[in-house]
């Protein structure tokens, strides 16, 4: 494995350097503006540039930023993190690299054998499925684990199944993604201000993981709340997301409020540490099917999260540099706040 090499890629003219301009070189630094902007920028001119991206990956540099993804116009010119972009792609080189949970390993790599007749040709993926998003969101969404034959063919989570045409089309409809579908991961879909991840990264035999397999891949989720910096709501799909959330939370070294968070659609919380805590029913074809979560229900999740960012930008009342999941202990305890009815459930789902 080599995460860090020097690459041929392609840079626009106006944008090289003068080092660039005399001999085709940038020695890049992490934090520096110009840095970002060219590794964001693909242009026409052929220049080197430090690469962060898994170079087992064919092709990577085929206008492709550094998460992989096409670049498409909404992204050129944004400013995000260098260092947490950095480190958040060395956290998903590490995961997809994964064999840690014995059972999950042997189930992930029989489906990409053994596939499902309509994906025949797909080449699966096959391992641990990372986050995916925009580094810089305030908008933190945690789901269970991939789909066997969704995250665990395409290799993007949330990608290729019926649970992810439900989440980006509601993300799409509130501005989080510039596309309402998520078929493959070359499909030019891009998050803004919003990051996905999954409290288990391997898809798991029937949907349930052990409890042995979420404790083995929390620490995933927990090193994702350091690097999210920026991140202010927390959308959970499903109880046992809500809960990995909290037990994340408290192994940060956050003081939990007791009694415990009751997990529910549509409640949502404050948090002593200043995130709130959003719980929405999972998109799963389990809930959307049978009415459990229908797509107003869906929407109405987004648009409170789409509403508590804008009262925080527009209020002034959240420190926009604060890294939240910093912990804070002289905060009151976690807070029930009234944003809209939501209902309350003891009973769990996927
Ligand atoms: S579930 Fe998580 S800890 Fe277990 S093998 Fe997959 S990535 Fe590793």
């Amino acid at each position: 494995m080599r995460l860090w090499g020097t690459c041929i890629v392609r840079i626009p003219a106006d944008r090289r350097t003068d080092d660039e301009k005399s001999d085709g070189r940038a020695d890049e630094k992490a934090g520096d503006e110009s840095a970002r902007r060219r590794i964001l920028d693909w242009g026409t001119t052929v220049g080197y540039h430090k690469c962060l991206m898994n170079h087992h990956e064919k092709g990577h540099h085929a206008n492709r930023n550094v998460f992989g993804r096409q670049v498409e116009p909404l992204q050129r010119g944004i400013v995000i993190d260098f260092r947490s972009m950095r480190s958040l792609a060395v956290l998903n080189q590490s995961i997809t690299e994964c064999r840690k949970c014995p059972r999950l390993v042997d189930h992930r790599e029989a489906i990409a054998r053994m596939k499902r007749k309509q994906y025949r040709d797909w080449m699966y993926w096959g391992r641990p499925v990372p986050a995916f998003g925009d580094p810089s969101a305030r908008l933190f969404i945690i789901g269970l684990a991939p789909a066997a034959h969704g995250g665990n063919r395409t290799g993007r989570i949330f990608t290729g199944d019926r649970s992810g045409d439900w989440l980006y089309e509601a993300l799409h409809r509130y501005g989080f993604a510039n596309q309402p579908h998520s078929i493959h991961k070359d499909d030019g879909l891009a998050l803004k201000d919003c990051y996905i991840a999954a409290v288990v990264r391997c898809a798991p035999p029937d949907n349930k993981p052990t409890p042995d397999e979420f404790d083995c891949c929390r620490p995933y989720l927990i090193e994702e709340l350091r690097l999210l910096k920026k991140v202010r709501v927390i959308v959970t799909l499903g109880k046992i997301a809500f809960d990995q959330y909290l037990k994340a939370c408290r192994e940060l070294g956050h003081d939990l409020p007791s009694p415990a968070l009751r997990f529910g659609h549509g409640v949502i919380y404050r948090l002593s540490w200043g995130a709130t805590l959003i719980g929405s029913y999972h998109p799963s074809q389990q809930n959307t099917f049978t009415g459990k979560l229908t797509t107003s229900m869906f929407h109405g999740v987004f648009e409170r999260a789409r509403a508590v960012l804008s009262d925080a930008s527009e209020g002034g009342n959240v420190d926009e540099g604060a890294d939240l999941h910093t912990p804070r202990r002289s905060r009151p305890p976690g807070q029930r706040i009234n944003l809209g009815g939501g209902r309350s459930s003891r009973r769990g789902t996927s």
